[in-house]
């Protein structure tokens, strides 16, 4: 007698349509562009009017918060697309562990599990991107 046939599912769950994904990731980074190029020209306008100018200058940072974070975003989405290529998206970058589908439906560029992510939120408060955006210039 040999051995029982053993009928054995994939151990690895393949993700429902990596390529959904891919398709996704590319939407949104053709979206991420051409909303970043369209608002190349923040325009830096002058006016004899100091209200205005206070008006402009407001308009002009939430412009800048918003162009910083999209292309925080668009570098979560090229950096995803590069996985999608590398054949490792869906794993978490940090333990290499499976990023739940859930995850990735709600945020296709994760690039981590939730788990080591809240790991990564709190220990990367200041090391995270956006602080080290100012440099001591003195
Ligand atoms: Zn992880």
């Amino acid at each position: 007698m040999g051995p029982p046939v053993q009928c054995r599912v994939a151990v690895k769950i393949q993700l429902p349509g990596k390529l959904e994904f891919q398709g996704i990731l590319e939407r949104k980074e053709a979206e991420l562009v051409r909303g970043l190029s369209t608002r190349d020209g923040i325009a830096i306008e002058k006016s004899a009017d100091q209200m205005d100018e206070i008006q402009y200058a407001t308009e002009r940072d939430l412009a800048i918060r918003n162009v910083d974070r999209e292309s925080t975003l668009l570098r979560q989405v090229k950096a995803a697309l590069q996985r999608v290529h590398e054949r490792s998206f869906g794993d978490c970058i940090d333990c290499d562990g499976p990023i739940s589908p859930k995850r990735l439906m709600a945020l296709p560029w994760a690039a981590r599990c939730i788990q080591c992510q809240e790991r990564a939120d709190r220990e990367g408060q200041e090391s995270a991107e956006s602080g080290q955006a100012f440099d001591s210039a003195a």
